[in-house]
C-alpha cells in the first residue's frame, strides 16, 4: 500500500474537523475523496501532508509513519500536492516555476509541456499574468516535476472555463493511463467517476463508505453526496 490512513483525527484550534478518516491509495491507483463541503476532504489532505497536523490516527507512506514529520520532508517523500486555489510563484515565467521545482525523474520540462502544451507556448510568460486554468496547469505541472509517487490534486478543475477543465481532465486521464498513483477530490462526477478506481465517502470528518465506482449506488449519492 502506498498511502494508508487510519483512524485519522485533525482540528482548528478547538474545532475537530476529522474523527476518524480510513482511506489508502495503492501503487498505481486513482482514489476519489467525496464527500459534501465541509466534511473534510481539504482536511483530510492537509493533515496527511502534516500542513495541519492530526492529533489521532496513523499515517503511513510506502510504509513509512508521516505523523510528526516535516511537511517539506513529506513532500521530498514524494507527495505531490496541488493544494486548493493553486500556487504558484506569480513573478517567476512558466519555465521557472517549473525548473525550479524539478527533481531527478521521468517528469521534466519536455514531458510536462507535452503533457500539457498550453505550458509550452506560455513557457516565458509569468505566472500571473496566466489565466485561472493555465495556472492550474502549471500547478499540477509544479507537482509532478517534483516526481511524486503520490499526487494529490484538491478541487483542480473547481471555477474554471470549460475548454480548460476539458484539457485538465484529458490530462488527469493520461496521468492515470500512465500508471500515476493518485488521490482526487473532485465535484464534477462525471468526469471523476470514469477515471477513479476506488471512491472514498467522507461524511462529518469520518469514513463512511469505500467501494468501486460502479457500487456508488444512488442510495449513498443521495445520503452522502447530495446528488
Ligand atoms: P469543501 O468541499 O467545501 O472544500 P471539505 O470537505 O474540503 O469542503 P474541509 O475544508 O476539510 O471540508 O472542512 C472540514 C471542516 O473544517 C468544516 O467544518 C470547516 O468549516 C472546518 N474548517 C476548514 N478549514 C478551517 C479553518 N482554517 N479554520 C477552522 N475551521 C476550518
Amino acid at each position: 500500500m502506498l498511502l494508508e490512513v487510519e483512524r485519522l483525527e485533525a482540528s482548528y484550534g478547538a474545532s475537530q474537523a476529522l474523527f476518524g478518516v480510513d482511506l489508502a491509495v495503492s501503487e498505481g491507483e486513482v482514489v476519489a475523496l467525496m464527500g459534501r463541503n465541509g466534511m473534510g476532504k481539504t482536511t483530510t489532505i492537509r493533515a496527511v501532508c502534516n500542513l495541519t497536523p492530526p492529533h489521532g490516527g496513523a499515517v503511513r507512506f510506502a510504509g513509512e509513519p508521516l505523523r510528526g514529520m516535516a511537511a517539506h520532508r513529506v513532500a521530498r517523500l514524494g507527495i505531490g500536492l496541488v493544494p486548493e486555489g493553486r500556487r504558484c510563484f506569480p513573478n517567476l515565467t512558466v519555465a521557472e516555476n517549473l525548473v525550479a521545482a524539478a527533481r531527478p525523474g521521468k517528469w521534466d520540462f519536455a514531458a510536462v509541456t507535452a503533457l500539457f502544451p498550453r505550458l509550452a507556448e506560455r513557457r516565458g510568460q509569468m505566472a500571473n499574468t496566466l489565466s485561472g486554468g493555465e495556472q492550474q496547469m502549471l500547478a499540477i505541472g509544479r507537482a509532478l516535476m517534483t516526481n511524486p509517487r503520490l499526487l494529490i490534486l484538491d478541487e483542480a478543475t473547481e471555477g474554471l472555463a470549460p475548454v480548460i477543465r476539458h484539457d485538465i481532465w484529458a490530462a488527469i486521464r493520461n496521468l492515470k493511463q500512465g500508471g500515476e498513483s493518485i488521490l482526487i477530490v473532485d465535484k464534477t462526477l462525471p468526469e471523476l467517476l470514469p477515471v477513479a478506481d476506488r471512491c472514498t465517502v467522507l461524511e462529518n470528518g469520518r469514513t463512511v463508505w469505500t467501494g468501486r465506482p460502479a457500487e456508488l449506488g444512488t442510495d449513498i449519492q443521495n445520503r452522502y453526496l447530495g446528488v
